[in-house]
């Protein structure tokens, strides 16, 4: 199963990812974005694809799955 997920290492806190998908993304208290625990496997697909579109670091991942377009 695609499992989606926010590189660490990558993501700079713009929360882009949070206002477009909401129910698969959360925000820290540093202002940076995480999967929800236990949603990487379940989530809106389209909504997933926006914030993926729309994150200006790329930073969100979905591993087994064909390549957002
Ligand atoms: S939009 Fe991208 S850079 Fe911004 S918080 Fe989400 S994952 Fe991080």
């Amino acid at each position: 199963m695609a499992e989606v997920w926010i590189d660490p290492a990558r993501c700079q806190g713009h929360a882009r990812c949070f206002m477009l998908a909401p129910e698969t993304f959360e925000i820290d208290d540093d202002g940076y974005g995480h999967v929800i625990a236990g949603r990487e496997g379940s989530y809106d697909e389209e909504n997933v694809r926006k914030a993926i579109r729309n994150c200006p670091e790329r930073a969100i991942k979905v591993i087994g799955a064909e390549p957002a377009s």
